[in-house]
Formats: structure tokens, C-alpha cells, sequence
């Protein structure tokens, strides 16, 4: 059981800006993936929601192939991306944005449910749930991010940049919801340049590179790898 990336390739048009990566992500444990721009973040976790089609390589979710699903079908199967940007609708109410993360499903109770564990995590939600998105801060709009993926209820939730645009303390205070996450049973792989908030949630991290694994370990580890103290946490 995991989510597990074998020598998995991606790329646009010429290029492969993902080259052979393999990474392991444990059911309930936050992992990140540090690295500089361009390194071949975003396009890993692109590659495993199915938006874009892996050269090579396999992509399994607790041991069912993904690779080649589209990325509606990676949702159903407990997989969500929380893009980097977030990505909201502006011009529509909260709630609608939140909805919109569970358009996959028709258990209308349980959606029900996770609406109200959504606003339980980030009461602000609830209090701006009739505001239009754009409205928000750029914390409230992160939150609004994160909570849309939560709300296809997944096992695996992808984080693209979380920390993107946001002050000192929102980032911590949305690095706390991280943990309250994993602790209701969902695992998070977090894409991360901010690597000195990033190791302090996570449970496991890699390091990559120009398209290419070349660290790994338990954060602590890496927090206190020269390397990654010289390159990453100045
Ligand atoms: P960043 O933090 O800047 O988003 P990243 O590690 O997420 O960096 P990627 O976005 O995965 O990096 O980009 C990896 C490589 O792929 C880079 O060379 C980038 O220029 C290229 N790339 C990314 N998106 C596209 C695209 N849509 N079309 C063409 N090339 C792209």
C-alpha cells in the first residue's frame, strides 16, 4: 500500500523534465519533494494525477496501475492535486469552488460530511463560504485550494507550492492543517520550495535535480545534510 512512482519519465514536446524518478509516498505520512525551479516538480506531480501521459515508467495507487488513467479517473481511484497557483474559479462563492472538488462523486451525505470536516479544518472557509474567491487573501484562496482537493475525499493529496505568496505565519498555520490532514488519514506529497517548513512536517523527503532523484531520507536527515542545509535552508 502506497503511492509509488517507478523510474517514471515526463516531459513537453522534445523535452523530458523527468528523468527516470522513483519515489515512494506511505499511506498517512506527509512526504516532500524539494528541489530548485525547473527542477521537475510540478511535472512529477502532474504525471501522477493523469494531466500529463508518462514516457515511461509506472505510476501505482496502493498497487493498482495509474499511468495512462486520465486525470478524472486518478480522482475516483483517491488521488487530487492541489495545484501550484490554486487554480479557483474568482468570479465564484467559495462553497461552489468546494464543490467543484467533489464533481467526481454521488454520495451526496458523505459529500455533506466532508464539506463540514473542510470547514471544521478552516473555519474562515465557512465564514466566506457565500464570497466570491477572488475576494479572499492569498492564504484564504490556499485554503480554499487545499480544501476543493479534499473534497474528492483521496487517500493521496498532491500540494503544489502551498507556501507560494503568503507570509511567515499563514505558512505555518497552513503547515498545521498538514498535519491535522495526515492525522485524519490522508497522506501528503508536498512540492515545496520553502524546504525549512517543508522538513518540519514532513515524515520523508527527496531532493531532485534537473529531472533526477539525487537525495533521500527521513527529514531529519535532510534537515541535517550539509548539502541540503547549504542549498536549500539558508
Ligand atoms: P517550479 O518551482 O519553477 O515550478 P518545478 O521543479 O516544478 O519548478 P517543472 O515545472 O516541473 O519544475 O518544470 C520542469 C521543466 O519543464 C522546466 O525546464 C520547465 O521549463 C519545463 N516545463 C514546465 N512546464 C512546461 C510546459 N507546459 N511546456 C513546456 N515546458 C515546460
Amino acid at each position: 500500500m502506497a503511492l509509488e512512482l517507478r523510474g517514471v519519465e515526463a516531459g513537453y514536446g522534445g523535452a523530458l523534465a523527468v528523468q527516470g524518478v522513483s519515489l515512494t509516498v506511505p499511506p498517512g505520512s506527509i512526504v516532500t519533494l524539494l528541489g530548485p525551479n525547473g527542477a521537475g516538480k510540478s511535472t512529477t506531480l502532474r504525471a501522477a494525477a493523469g494531466l500529463i501521459r508518462p514516457r515511461a515508467g509506472e505510476i501505482l495507487l496502493d498497487g493498482e496501475r495509474l499511468d495512462g488513467l486520465p486525470a478524472d479517473a486518478v480522482v475516483r481511484r483517491g488521488l487530487a492535486l492541489v495545484p501550484e497557483r490554486r487554480e479557483l474559479f474568482p468570479s465564484l462563492p467559495v462553497l461552489e469552488n468546494l464543490s467543484l472538488g467533489a464533481h467526481t462523486r454521488r454520495d451526496r451525505a458523505a459529500i455533506a460530511e466532508d464539506l463540514e470536516m473542510c470547514f471544521a479544518l478552516f473555519p474562515r472557509l465557512k465564514e466566506r463560504r457565500a464570497q466570491p474567491a477572488r475576494t479572499l487573501s492569498g492564504g484564504e484562496q490556499q485554503m480554499v485550494a487545499i480544501a476543493r482537493g479534499l473534497m474528492s475525499r483521496p487517500r493521496y493529496l498532491l500540494l503544489d507550492e502551498p507556501s507560494l505568496g503568503l507570509a511567515p505565519l499563514l505558512i505555518e498555520e497552513i503547515f498545521r492543517k498538514l498535519i491535522d490532514i495526515r492525522a485524519r488519514g490522508t497522506a501528503i506529497l508536498l512540492v515545496e520550495q520553502n524546504a525549512a517548513a517543508a522538513l518540519e512536517v514532513a515524515d520523508r523527503g527527496y531532493v531532485i535535480e534537473t529531472g533526477q532523484i539525487r537525495l533521500e531520507g527521513t527529514a531529519a536527515d535532510l534537515a541535517a545534510d550539509d548539502a541540503v542545509r547549504e542549498t536549500y535552508l539558508r
